[in-house]
């Protein structure tokens, strides 16, 4: 019998890695394939949420959410039964952790609302949560209301299944940006500096289909950086890639790293 092959190719991975040393500014933007493995189903991949279930796409909109009472309750119901709460980091956020301690990482942009990042390590100044977290809840009515979640969630757990503003009855919302709501302007500002100015840029567990996240790899591209796409599945931007990696990212990303 012989041995599985590696997730990726040993002269891959150091092909890679000397690009990464050699590279004074690198972004990594991940999407939620690099959450699957720490136990959190991605949208799109072949046990994706909406892959399963193609209805569930439009009960993710802000419209949806800020019209529809029962939505808002089924909302605050599962994020108090979400499995992203015990999900912990997987050995793909535990490499980029370790990649920025070995001072090789300028900035990772994550569409990902699981603060994973976080928690492996990465430090607030070297991350963007572009689809916002759900550590916090956010108040829709206009006083701007922002705090931690545990506020919310409690009251939801003590009965109140849609519950509204203290200060201006507002609805409120976990701060993660749904789609039909717009990004932290802030946010893709900094983004896509960092793309511009990118010599390597890394895509890892991402469709790259949901926009504006997926204009970044192309203006990393303009900038003149190497693009470097890690996803099981195809993408739109493989044909512009300088390496495309198929295998399982936590262990694609590790062995790239240890070569770092
Ligand atoms: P997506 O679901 O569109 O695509 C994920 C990709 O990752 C797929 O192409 C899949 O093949 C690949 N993948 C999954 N597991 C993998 C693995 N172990 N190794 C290699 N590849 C793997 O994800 P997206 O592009 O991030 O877009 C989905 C949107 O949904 C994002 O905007 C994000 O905000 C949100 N989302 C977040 C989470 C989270 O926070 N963990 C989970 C689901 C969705």
């Amino acid at each position: 019998m012989s041995a599985e092959p590696p997730a990726i190719a040993p002269e891959e991975a150091a092909r890679i890695a000397t690009w990464l040393r050699d590279s004074s500014n690198t972004v990594v933007l991940t999407g939620a394939g690099i959450s699957t493995e720490s136990g959190i189903p991605d949208f799109r991949g072949p046990q994706g949420v909406w892959t399963k279930n193609p209805g569930a796409e439009m009960l993710a909109t802000l419209q949806h959410y800020m019209a529809n009472r029962d939505a808002r309750v089924r909302s605050w119901k599962n994020r108090l039964e979400s499995r992203m709460w015990e999900a912990q980091p997987n050995s793909g956020h535990v490499a980029l952790a370790e990649l920025e301690r070995k001072g090789k990482l300028e900035l990772l942009v994550t569409q990902n609302v699981d603060g994973l990042h976080l928690k492996a390590g990465i430090p607030l100044e070297r991350l963007v949560e572009i689809h916002g977290n759900i550590r916090e809840f956010t108040c829709m009515g206009g006083c701007g209301d922002r705090g931690p979640i545990e506020r919310v969630l409690d009251r939801v757990r003590a009965g109140d299944e849609d519950p509204r503003c203290r200060t201006c009855d507002g609805i409120l919302k976990s701060a993660t940006i749904s789609f039909g709501q717009n990004l932290i302007p802030e946010d893709i500002a900094r983004s896509e500096r960092a793309a511009a100015r990118a010599e390597v840029f890394i895509a890892v567990g991402t469709s790259l289909t949901v926009y504006p996240v997926a204009l970044l790899p192309e203006t990393a591209l303009r900038g003149g950086a190497r693009l470097v796409i890690v996803n099981a599945e195809p993408t739109p931007f493989d044909q512009y890639a300088d390496a495309v990696v198929r295998g399982q990212i936590g262990e694609v990303l590790p062995a790239i790293v240890g070569l770092v």
